[in-house]
């Protein structure tokens, strides 16, 4: 199937081939007729499946249709909501890519910055709002925005909004529209409050599933590390040696987890820098751009913050943490192997996070192939130890003296690597290692 074939007019079509878009995505397959032909939608899909297009698409084209002579006033007439300001940003870019051979005009308000710009956008008026709600109900609390005459409306990652606690504001602004307009509703999954709310505000949805949330998509080579918390920013320095990694997508729990990382890895020489909600928007979108042009190598986020990031051709995803949550998992994944390409996702395990490694092989119905030869494996574990040693007990928290054993196994490994170039005779738990790991008194402790 070509674009062609969806009856999309010819400004669209040019812009999309100026993109490169050849042909339509499964999703843009299914989701632009039906947009085109005014029905509801609610679209289960995963990021990296061409969504964005697959709602700007029709949406820019229903409204370039219904355009009204130029000397008309413009009216917000479509309302895109989603949770992050780099999302918003990246959908108003695409629709501005999408849109250019056409007469309309879009606008993104996000917090963050300074309102001004966007007061002043919205008094010269635009056709397509692309909004995050915080920022929109404070415009839309100082009158400038209007959104009476809004057409088609659509909620961007509803699931991820709700996470955020924004669905109460939400629910605030869907009140401040015409209830008859078109409503495109997007989520990867459908926690009960979402699935209320699909119920409430979609009237007789065309629904489109394209690749569960829980089915990783194939072409990612995924791997893990086990691999104690005090040596994961050494097993990164170390992993991050390999060239061929031209760019990596670092995921950490929290913000200040975030910066640390991007501190060691630029006192080893690694270009990085960090994105999260501490940062100000111009740092963010700095890091983002230095990212996308390789000015930077190495882009360390938080889950929330990574919400909308759109890389193209980026190779490695990196898990310094493992994400509590499973689908977060496969979100964070989704970021590689875009668009049809190939991508690696590696994960580092701690032993706290070996309950969440479970909970997402249990979701993506897979085990993740373990890396067992490197040189920081676990040793805050029983495993084999234990059942070598019965009256062993396992320190999970490694010294932190010079002397740290979990250091031990890098040189040993380096060593083997040299010597034997042997991947399989090397035993992490070996004496030296044990021996400074496992207390030979017969209290347990943890
Ligand atoms: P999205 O899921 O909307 O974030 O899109 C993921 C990536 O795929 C973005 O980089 C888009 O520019 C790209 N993309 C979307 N649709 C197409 C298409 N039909 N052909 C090629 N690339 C596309």
């Amino acid at each position: 199937m070509t674009f062609n074939d969806l009856n999309i007019i010819p400004a669209i079509l040019k812009a999309l081939s100026k993109e490169n878009y050849t042909a339509p995505t499964p999703i843009q397959e299914q989701a632009i007729p039906a947009v085109l032909a005014g029905r509801d939608l609610l679209g289960c899909a995963q990021t990296g499946t061409g969504k964005t297009a697959a709602f700007a698409v029709p949406i820019i084209q229903l409204l370039s249709e219904k355009q009204g002579k130029p000397s008309t006033q413009r009216r917000i007439r479509s309302l895109i909501l989603t949770p992050t300001r780099e999302l918003a940003l990246q959908i108003s870019e695409n629709i501005q890519a999408y849109s250019q051979y056409t007469h309309l005009r879009c606008s993104a308000i996000v917090g963050g910055v300074s309102q001004k710009a966007q007061e002043r956008a919205l008094n010269q008026g635009a056709d397509i709002i692309i909004a995050t709600p915080g920022r929109l109900i404070d415009l839309m609390n100082q009158k400038h925005v209007d959104l009476q005459h809004v057409q088609i409306l659509v909620l961007d990652e509803a699931d991820r909004m709700l996470d955020m606690g924004f669905i109460h504001d939400v629910k605030k602004i869907i009140t401040k529209m015409p209830s008859k307009r078109q409503t495109l509703f997007f989520s990867a999954t459908m926690p009960p409050e979402i699935s209320q709310m699909v119920k409430a505000i979609l009237v007789n949805p065309v629904k489109v599933e394209i690749t569960p949330v829980s089915s990783t998509v194939d072409r990612i080579q995924q791997s893990i590390y086990l691999v104690d918390k005090v040596n994961k920013q050494k097993q990164l320095n170390l992993l991050l040696q390999d060239k061929s990694i031209i760019s990596a997508l670092v995921f950490t729990r929290t913000k200040h987890g975030a910066d640390r990382v991007v501190k060691e890895l630029t006192k080893v020489g690694i270009s990085a820098q960090a994105i999260h909600g501490n940062k100000s928007q111009n740092a963010r979108q700095n890091a983002l751009s230095n990212f996308r042009s390789g000015v930077t190598r190495v882009l360390v986020a938080t889950d929330i913050a990574a919400r909308g990031i759109d890389i193209e051709e980026l190779s490695h995803v990196i898990n310094f943490d493992l994400p509590n949550i499973p689908e977060t998992y496969v979100h964070r994944i989704g970021r590689t192997g875009r668009a049809g390409m190939s991508g690696i996702a590696i994960s580092f395990c701690d032993i706290e996070e070996l309950p969440y490694r479970k909970d997402i092989e249990k979701l993506i119905k897979k085990t993740i192939p373990e890396v067992k030869d490197h040189p920081y494996p676990m040793v805050g574990t029983a495993q084999p130890l234990l059942a070598e040693k019965s009256t062993a007990t396992v320190v999970s928290k490694p010294a932190k003296s010079k002397a740290n054993p979990a250091l031990k196994p890098k040189s040993e490994w380096f060593k083997k690597r040299n010597t034997t170039n042997s991947k399989s005779n090397f035993n992490p738990n070996g004496k030296t290692n044990g021996k400074t790991n496992v207390k030979t008194n017969s209290k347990i402790s943890h």
